[in-house]
């Protein structure tokens, strides 16, 4: 258990945040839509620590936050629609899913093991200010436990994540309130992956487009919207050891063709899982193996992910 503290978000406040997060531990900080628990997204154990603190039972994609187009396009690729977007809405509450720039700078845990990455230029001066400190791209979801709600203040954050963080910077209020839109942009299409203050009717006008809904004309969540990733060969859990055939993914005493985590550690194989599942999947192997992973903090989330990978399709 850690003394979670309230500090101002001032010079010597954003100083002591980019320093702890620059250790790969997560910060809370305000943005103009909601505050956000914010790690080093280069880093797949401060990914890893993000999702810890918030508790959450599965891993969805983060969104990654940066100051400017030149850092925004060393992650995503712009296709001309996206850069309209950008120059329209950015910096402010529009995050764009979009396919990831090669060798773009950050972890696999952070996008799910998906070949796109959602990505957002924020407003606020504070979490503009933590970006510039730490010299790197931001994933930030919002700062509350996992299923309860975002958070408005710096207080709310507190109680919400008490113990579970080190430091909240308190910025007053936040101005929007709601979380970004999010828009899937394709190379001649959008479609609203969440409402926000970003309306419909703004994207319209700022693109001259239609946007799509779902073909129930309701808005999908964005859940639904996902495609995880998920490895094309079949998929054996709880594996002691391995098959003709299967390439084993080991953790702790059981050894393998690759390990999550040699010494059981289940940080280190949150941070390493989408990469060693995606060797695995790209081996000559015919299958994959999976060593058993315990039940317990972010093993309830790494085991979610290999259930899905092994479900029947
Ligand atoms: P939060 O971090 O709580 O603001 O939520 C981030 C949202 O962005 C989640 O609903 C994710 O499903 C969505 N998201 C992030 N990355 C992607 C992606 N690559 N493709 C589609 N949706 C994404
Ligand atoms: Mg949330």
């Amino acid at each position: 258990m850690t003394e979670t503290r309230i500090i101002p978000a001032d010079e010597a406040g954003i100083g002591e945040a980019a320093t702890l997060i620059l250790r790969g531990q997560p910060v809370a900080v305000p943005t103009e839509t909601v505050y956000g628990l914010a790690g080093d997204a280069t880093s797949g154990e401060a990914v890893a620590a993000i999702y810890t603190a918030k508790g959450r039972p599965s891993f969805n994609p983060l969104i990654v936050h940066v100051t400017d187009q030149a850092m925004a396009e060393t992650i995503a690729e712009f296709p001309p629609l996206a850069r309209k977007l950008a120059k329209a809405f950015w910096p402010g509450p529009l995050t764009m899913v979009l396919d990831k720039a090669p060798g773009a700078p950050v972890a696999s845990l952070l996008t799910a093991g998906l070949p796109t990455v959602a990505i957002r230029m924020p407003l606020h001066p504070v979490m503009r200010a933590l970006i510039e400190t730490t010299g790197r791209p931001l994933a930030a979801p919002s700062a509350n436990a996992s299923g309860s709600i975002s958070a408005t203040r710096a207080d709310h954050v507190a109680r919400s994540l008490a113990g579970k963080i080190e430091l909240v910077l308190d910025g007053g209020p936040t101005a929007v309130g709601i979380e970004s839109t999010i828009v899937a942009v394709g190379n001649d299409g959008l479609r609203l992956l969440r409402p926000g203050s970003v309306t419909v009717e703004m994207l319209e006008t700022a693109t001259g487009l239609t946007i799509e809904t779902s073909d129930s004309g309701k808005i999908e969540a964005p859940g639904q919207m996902l495609s995880h990733y998920a490895p094309a060969k079949p998929v054996r859990l709880d594996a002691l050891s391995a098959k003709p055939g299967e390439f084993l993914i080991g953790f702790g005493a059981v050894q393998g063709d690759a390990s999550l985590s040699p010494s059981a550690d289940l940080t280190e194989a949150a941070a390493h899982l989408f990469d060693v599942l995606h060797v695995a999947d790209g081996s000559a192997a015919a299958a994959i193996a999976i060593a058993p992973i315990p039940d317990r903090g972010l093993g309830l989330a790494i085991n979610d992910r290999l259930k899905r990978a092994a479900a029947p399709r």
